[in-house]
């Protein structure tokens, strides 16, 4: 299965220089990788469900230690089947996508951090 590829441009949390992170999503993995000193964050399934009440809303504005992303991806949803936009949450303790025609969302929930041993 191809996976989902999204580019973010953040500061990263290992090498501290504001360069593009990398995201990857598969259907029971995630990661996010600096495109500059390598570190990746990896993210595993946690559970998909159809999600009525929008999680994305209610939970993008709690407060982490590092920002959360939103992001937004067109792709096709492995539910309803329709290209359709999915919502991307990424936060430090996990990351949710969630399809806007259908509601059904994954959620992942943080693994580890390999720092490559760069840092
Ligand atoms: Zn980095
Ligand atoms: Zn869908």
């Amino acid at each position: 299965m191809e996976p989902w590829i999204l580019k973010k441009e953040s500061k990263c949390f290992n090498c501290s220089q504001n360069t593009t992170q990398i995201i990857e999503i598969y259907p029971n993995q995630a990661f996010v990788k600096c495109s500059n000193c390598g570190a990746t964050r990896y993210y595993i399934i946690k559970n998909t469900y159809i999600d009525d009440e929008n999680i994305i809303e209610s939970e993008k504005d709690k407060k982490m230690l590092y920002e959360n992303w939103l992001l937004e991806k067109d792709a096709e949803c492995y539910n309803c089947g329709k290209y359709y936009t999915q919502d991307i949450l990424i936060t430090i303790a996990g990351m949710y996508v969630r399809c806007r025609n259908c509601g059904f969302t994954r959620s992942y929930r943080f693994s580890m951090i390999d720092t490559g041993g760069t840092k």
